[in-house]
C-alpha cells in the first residue's frame, strides 16, 4: 500500500515535503540563519541509508552568538517578567501545538531516525503530556518562609538558573528535546539546544512549531551540530549557566571536565545496563511479554532498556524459550509498514558496534537462543538477539550495547538477585516481577536504580523523577526533582 489514502504513508509524504523544502538552518535570536561557517551536514535516513537533506553545522561562532541571544531573552521583561500563569499558558499553546503536529512530527522522526512509525507517534504523543505537565509547575515553583523569632522574617525565592545549554541524543530526539525545553522555560530559563547531529529534524520542526505560539525570541535556540564543536563550545562556554546533558556516560564525563570553566551547573542522564529481575512465582507470560518489549522496542537504543533478564534458575530455560520465540515475531523492516515493530540502528557505526558484542557474547561463552544473522538489503537493521545462559562478569552483560540484545542471566535466591542485579557500573533503571509483595518492595529497595517498576517495565509518567545512581548520571529529570535541577535557591532576610 503506497497511496496516500494510507494513513502512514500520507504522514510520510507530508514529512518529506517538509524535509525537501529546504532551509535547515540555526535558530538564534528568533532567526533561522546559516552557520557563521556556511557549513552543512547531510541527515541520513537509516533505514534506507539515503541522504534526506542538508542541515547548517553550528560550531564554537554561532554558540557564541546563541548564547548572546538566550541572555538577552533571559533578561528581557517579556520573559523575566512574564507571569507564572502566562508561562503556563506558553506551554499549554506548545503542547497544544504538538498536539495538532502528531502525525507529521512522528513521519518525520521515523524517517531521520528510522525508529517504526507507530514508536514515533507514541513519543510524539509523550511530549504533549510532559508540556502539559510542566505547564502545570510554572505557578508552583515555591520558596519556602523560615521559622524565626518575630523580629525578621526569613524566607527563600528560587529563581531560575538563565540560560541552559541542552544537549540530547539521537535515539528519542522529540522527547529528548521536549523534556529538556518544557523542564527549562517552566522555570524561567531560556534555552540553547544542541539536538545529535545523527538525528536533529524533529527539533528543528519542534522549534518552529514552538515559534508559531509566539515565544519570545532568544528564549529557545537549537543549533544542530556535532559534539567535539557545537557540543563542546556549549559546555565550555563562560557565558552558559547550566548544561544539561543525555548520552553516554563517556561523554558524560568530558561535559563535567569542561564544565569546570565556569563550574557551570550540570545534570547527566547517562547509560544504563538495568536489571529485569523474573521471579518463579511472577506471571511468566506478562513478564516475558514486556521483557522482549524493552529489549527489542527502538531496536534496544534506550538507555533504560531491561538488556539484563535475571530468571531464577528454575524457569531460565522455560523463559529463555518463550523470549526467543515472542523476539522472533519482531520483524523488522520498512519503519511505515504497518507489520514492521523493529526498525535500524541509527548508523553503520551503531551497527558494528553491535556486531561486535554478539561476536564477543558467542566468545565469551554465552549460547545464542535467537538471532545472529546478518541483514542482507539497504539499511542499518539488525535482527533480535538473545543470549541465554550468560554469566554477569561477562562483556555482553556489564557494557551498554544499544542494540536489541538481550542477556538472559540465572540467579537463585532473592540475595543472588540483588548481588548480581547490582554488579555493574550503571543504576538508571530495574524492575522486579513476583506475585509476593514483600519480596517485591524488598528487591526494589536493595536494586541500586533511579528508576523501579514492579510487575512492568518501561512504563513512564512525567510525573515519576528519571535519572541515575552511580555512573548513570547526576539528578533527575521528571517530577518533582527536575524543578530543583533548573532553579537556585536564594534565602532573604528581613529585620522588622
Ligand atoms: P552516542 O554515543 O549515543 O551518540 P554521545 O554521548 O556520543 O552518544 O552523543 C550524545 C550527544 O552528545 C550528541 O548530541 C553529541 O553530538 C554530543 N556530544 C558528543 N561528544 C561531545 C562532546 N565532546 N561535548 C559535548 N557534546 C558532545
Ligand atoms: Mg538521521
Amino acid at each position: 500500500m503506497t497511496n496516500s489514502s494510507n494513513p502512514a504513508q500520507a504522514a510520510r509524504a507530508k514529512a518529506l515535503a517538509w524535509i525537501l523544502q529546504g532551509g535547515k538552518r540555526l535558530l538564534i535570536g528568533g532567526q533561522w540563519i546559516e552557520a557563521a561557517s556556511g557549513k552543512t551536514f547531510e541527515v541520513i535516513n537509516p533505514a534506507t541509508e539515503e541522504r534526506l537533506c542538508h542541515v547548517a553545522e553550528a560550531d564554537s561562532a554561532d554558540v557564541d552568538a546563541a548564547v548572546i541571544a538566550a541572555r538577552k531573552a533571559f533578561e528581557a521583561p517579556s520573559w523575566a517578567t512574564l507571569s507564572p500563569h502566562a508561562r503556563t499558558r506558553a506551554l499549554l499553546r506548545i503542547a497544544d501545538k504538538i498536539e495538532q503536529h502528531i502525525d507529521e512530527l512522528a513521519a518525520i522522526e521515523s524517517l531521520d531516525n528510522g525508529m517504526p512509525l507507530w514508536f514515533a507517534q507514541g513519543a510524539v504523543t509523550a511530549t504533549v503530556d510532559i508540556f502539559r505537565y510542566y505547564a502545570g509547575w510554572c505557578s508552583k515553583v515555591l520558596g519556602t518562609t523560615i521559622p524565626s523569632d518575630g523580629s525578621t522574617l526569613i524566607y527563600t525565592l528560587r529563581e531560575p538558573l538563565g540560560v541552559c545549554g541542552q544537549i540530547i541524543p539521537w535515539n528519542v530526539p522529540i522527547l529528548m528535546a521536549s523534556i529538556k525545553f518544557a523542564n527549562a522555560l517552566c522555570c524561567g530559563n531560556t534555552v540553547i539546544l544542541k539536538p545529535a547531529e545523527l538525528a536533529c529534524l524533529t527539533s528543528i520542526r519542534l522549534a518552529e512549531l514552538i515559534q508559531e505560539t509566539d515565544l519570545p525570541p532568544g528564549v529557545i535556540n537549537v543549533l544542530p551540530g556535532f559534539g567535539a564543536t557545537a557540543g563542546a563550545a556549549l559546555a565550555q562556554h563562560l557565558g552558559v549557566d547550566k548544561i544539561a546533558f543525555t548520552g553516554s556516560t563517556a561523554i558524560g564525563k568530558q561535559i563535567v571536565r569542561d564544565a569546570t570553566s565556569n563550574l557551570k551547573k550540570v545534570t547527566l542522564e547517562l547509560g544504563g545496563k538495568a536489571p529485569n529481575v523474573v521471579f518463579a512465582d511472577a506471571d511468566i507470560e506478562k513478564a516475558v511479554q514486556s521483557a522482549v518489549k524493552t529489549f527489542c522496542g527502538n531496536s534496544g537504543q534506550v538507555c533504560s532498556a531491561g538488556t539484563r533478564l535475571f530468571v531464577q534458575e528454575s524457569i531460565h530455560d522455560q523463559v529463555s524459550e518463550r523470549v526467543a520465540q515472542l523476539a522472533a515475531t519482531w520483524k523488522a523492516g520498512d519503519p511505515f509498514a504497518a507489520d514492521t515493530k523493529l526498525g535500524p540502528l541509527i548508523s553503520a557505526k551503531q551497527r558494528e558496534r553491535v556486531w561486535s558484542y554478539i561476536g564477543a557474547g558467542q566468545e565469551g561463552g554465552a549460547s545464542l537462543r535467537l538471532g545472529g544473522n546478518a541483514w542482507s538489503g539497504a539499511g542499518y537493521f539488525v535482527e533480535p538477539t538473545v543470549f541465554d545462559n550468560v554469566r554477569n562478569g561477562m562483556r555482553i552483560a556489564q557494557e551498554e550495547i544499544f542494540g536489541p540484545v538481550l542477556s538472559i542471566i540465572p540467579f537463585k535466591d532473592e540475595d543472588d538477585a540483588v548481588l548480581q542485579g547490582n554488579d555493574t557500573s550503571y543504576g538508571l533503571s530495574a524492575a522486579v516481577w513476583t506475585r509476593d509483595v514483600s519480596r517485591a518492595h524488598k528487591v526494589v529497595r536493595a536494586l541500586k536504580a533511579g528508576r523501579l517498576w514492579i510487575n512492568t517495565f518501561g512504563e513512564s509518567d512525567p510525573a515519576m523523577a528519571f535519572g541515575g545512581y552511580k555512573q548513570s548520571g547526576w539528578g533527575r529529570e521528571f517530577g518533582q526533582e527536575s524543578i530543583e535541577a533548573y532553579t537556585q535557591t536564594k534565602s532573604i532576610m528581613v529585620r522588622m
